[in-house]
C-alpha cells in the first residue's frame, strides 16, 4: 500500500479561509513552523476559469448544492479552495458591532480575547494589510448607484461599502474569484504572506480526523485528492508538535470534530444570516456588469437587517427573470436593464449540523416566525427602493405574490399573512456558532481561549467558534478573533514572543 504523505510542524491548520489563513499569518510570523491543509485547489488569479459554472466548480463547495434538510431547502454557500469562502466573497468589511462584542465578552467569557484596545489594534492592522477602503465613485457601478438613489429618496441610512479591494477595477466577478487579484482575499494576502514566512501549504488534502494521544491532539489524518476528478489518490498524516487548529468553516468543522470523536456541544447551535434578493427592470441601461460586485449598503441594525446591492453574472440573472417563452426571451435581450438588491437578515433561529450522507453535512434550520416577519418587511422595502430608484417593473421573487410588480403599493402584498417562508428563495453565506465559545462546558464546545474542551493542543479558529451571529458581514470579525487567539497561543507557548 502507498505510504501516506507525511509532514510535521509546530502547528497544523485545517482550512485556509478567513480563520485558518489568519492563524497561519500570525503563527508563522513568530518563527514557528506551520502546515496548512486545504481540501480545495490552489488557484492563482489568472488560473481562475472565466465561465460561471467552471469557476463555481473550482471554488465553490459542491457547485452551491449544499442545503438544509428542511421542506424548503436553504442553499448554504461556501468556498472550497485555497482562501476558503474569502476567495469567492464580495470583500465587504465590517468591524464587530460593539453591542455584540460586549455580549460575547460578558456572557460568553470572551473578555480577554475581545479586550477593546487589543481588538482595535488588530482591526487596524487587518485593515492596513488587507487594503480596506470605501468603494470609490468610479466603481460604484450602475447597480450600486441605483441603491444610493433609492436610499437617498427614501431617507435611509445608505453608504458606500468598505471592502478589502482598494485596487478593484469593477469587473463585477467577485463571486467567481477576483481574476485581477485586486481583492485581498486570503489566497491573495495572508496565505502568500504565511508561505513567505516559512509556512507550508498542502492543497487538495481533505482532513478526515484529528488524532488524539490520550487527551492531546497530535496529528491530522486525511486523504489526498486528484486535482481534476477529486477522487482519493492516497492518504496523509500531518503531525503537530504544539497544536492542531481546525478552521474548516462552521459547516465542516463540526463534521471533522464528530469524526474525531469530539461531540460535546459540537454542531448544536447553527446560526446564519439568510438573505433574499429582488430584481428591478429599468427603462434605461443599468450596466450591472460593471462595478464592484457589491458596492452600496443600507444597514438597519435596529431591525436586524442589512440591505445590499449585489450584481449577478448574466447566466444567474437570467434564472431570476419570471415568465417563459417569448416573454422570457424578451427580458433576456435586455439583461443590461436590470438591477438587483438583497436583504440579509440576522435571524434568531438556531439549527444543527451533523454528519450526513456521503461525508456531507445534515443541516437542520428553520427561520422563526419573527425572522419571517422581518424578512417579509425587508423584501417589501427592497421593492419600494427599486421603484424609488426608477424601476418600471420589479420582480420580488416571492411565490405567492405577483411575479411582476408595477406599483410601489404592491410591496404591501409581501407582508400579508398568507405569504409563507416557503414562498421565498433564501440563501445563506454567513454561518456561525457550531463549535462555539462559552462559559458553560455543557453547552459550549470551546473554552474562552478557543480550545476544544478536554483536549489539549486542539483549537477551533473559524466562524464555528463565534458564540452567535452578528448582524454584519462576518469575515473581519472571524479574522480578528482568529488573530487574537493565535497571538495568545503563540505568547502562551513562547512567553517572550510578541506575535507580529
Ligand atoms: C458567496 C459568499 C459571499 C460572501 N461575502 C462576504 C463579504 O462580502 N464579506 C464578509 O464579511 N463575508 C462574506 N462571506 C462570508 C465569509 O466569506 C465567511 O464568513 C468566512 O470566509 C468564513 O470563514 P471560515 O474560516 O469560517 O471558513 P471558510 O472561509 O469557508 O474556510 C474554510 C476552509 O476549510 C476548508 N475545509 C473544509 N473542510 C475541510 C477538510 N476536511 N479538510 C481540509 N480543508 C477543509 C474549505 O475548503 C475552506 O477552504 C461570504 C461568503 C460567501 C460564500
Ligand atoms: S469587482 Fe472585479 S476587480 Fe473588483 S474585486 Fe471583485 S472581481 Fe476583483
Amino acid at each position: 500500500m502507498k505510504r501516506p504523505l507525511e509532514d510535521s510542524a509546530d502547528y497544523v491548520i485545517v482550512g485556509t479561509g478567513a480563520g485558518g489563513a489568519t492563524a497561519a499569518r500570525v503563527l508563522s510570523a513568530t518563527g514557528a513552523s506551520v502546515i496548512m491543509v486545504e481540501e480545495g485547489p490552489s488557484l492563482a488569479p489568472h488560473e481562475r476559469s472565466r465561465g460561471l459554472l467552471d469557476a463555481m466548480g473550482e471554488s465553490m463547495r459542491d457547485l452551491a448544492t449544499v442545503t438544509t434538510s428542511s421542506p424548503a431547502p436553504l442553499p448554504l454557500l461556501l468556498g472550497r479552495c485555497v482562501g476558503g469562502s474569502t476567495a469567492i466573497n464580495s470583500g465587504i468589511i465590517w468591524r464587530l458591532p460593539e453591542a455584540v462584542r460586549a455580549a460575547w465578552a460578558s456572557m460568553h467569557g470572551m473578555h480577554e480575547l475581545l479586550e477593546p484596545a487589543a481588538l482595535e489594534r488588530v482591526f487596524g492592522t487587518l485593515e492596513t494589510e488587507l487594503e480596506v477602503s470605501e468603494v470609490s465613485d468610479d466603481v460604484l457601478g450602475g447597480n450600486g448607484l441605483l441603491m444610493k438613489v433609492a436610499s437617498d429618496a427614501l431617507g435611509l441610512p445608505g453608504r458606500a461599502m468598505r471592502r478589502n479591494a482598494k485596487r478593484c477595477v469593477g469587473n463585477a466577478r467577485c463571486l467567481q474569484g477576483c481574476p485581477e487579484g485586486a481583492r485581498q482575499s486570503m489566497d491573495s494576502s495572508y496565505i502568500p504572506r504565511a508561505l513567505h514566512q516559512g509556512a507550508r501549504l498542502h492543497a487538495l488534502c481533505r482532513a478526515s480526523r484529528v488524532v488524539l494521544d490520550g487527551t492531546r491532539a497530535t496529528c491530522v489524518q486525511g486523504e489526498t485528492l486528484d486535482p481534476v476528478t477529486r477522487a482519493v489518490t492516497g492518504r496523509f498524516e500531518m503531525h503537530a508538535r504544539r497544536a492542531v487548529i481546525v478552521a474548516a468553516s462552521a459547516i465542516y468543522t463540526p463534521l471533522l470534530l464528530w469524526r474525531s470523536g469530539l461531540r460535546r456541544g459540537v454542531g448544536d447551535d447553527y446560526q446564519a444570516h439568510p438573505g433574499a434578493a429582488v430584481v428591478g427592470r429599468f427603462d434605461r441601461q443599468v450596466g450591472m456588469g460593471f462595478g464592484a460586485t457589491q458596492a452600496y449598503e443600507v444597514p438597519l441594525p435596529e431591525r436586524g437587517v442589512k440591505l445590499e446591492s449585489i450584481a449577478l453574472p448574466p447566466e444567474l440573472l437570467a434564472t431570476r427573470l419570471p415568465g417563459a417563452g417569448e416573454e422570457w426571451q424578451r427580458d433576456l435581450r435586455r439583461l443590461d436593464y436590470f438591477a438587483q438588491f438583497c436583504a440579509v437578515v440576522r435571524m434568531g433561529a438556531h439549527g444543527s449540523v451533523r454528519p450526513g450522507l456521503w461525508g456531507g453535512p445534515k443541516v437542520r434550520y428553520e427561520p422563526l416566525p419573527d425572522d419571517l416577519r422581518r424578512l417579509k418587511e425587508s423584501v417589501a422595502l427592497l421593492v419600494r427602493m427599486m421603484f424609488a430608484a426608477g424601476a418600471v417593473e420589479v420582480y420580488p421573487g416571492v411565490a405567492s405574490v405577483p411575479e411582476r410588480m408595477t406599483h410601489p403599493e404592491q410591496a404591501e402584498l409581501i407582508v400579508a399573512d398568507h405569504v409563507r417562508r416557503n414562498d421565498f428563495h433564501l440563501m445563506a453565506s454567513h454561518h456561525f456558532a457550531t463549535a462555539k465559545v462559552g462559559l458553560d462546558p455543557a453547552h459550549s464546545a470551546l473554552s474562552p481561549e478557543l480550545q476544544v474542551r478536554g483536549v489539549s493542543g486542539l483549537y477551533v479558529m473559524d466562524a464555528s467558534a463565534l458564540p452567535t451571529n452578528l448582524g454584519v458581514n462576518p469575515q473581519h470579525t472571524i479574522m480578528a478573533v482568529a488573530w487574537r487567539a493565535a497571538e495568545r497561543l503563540a505568547n502562551m507557548q513562547r512567553p517572550s514572543l510578541r506575535a507580529a
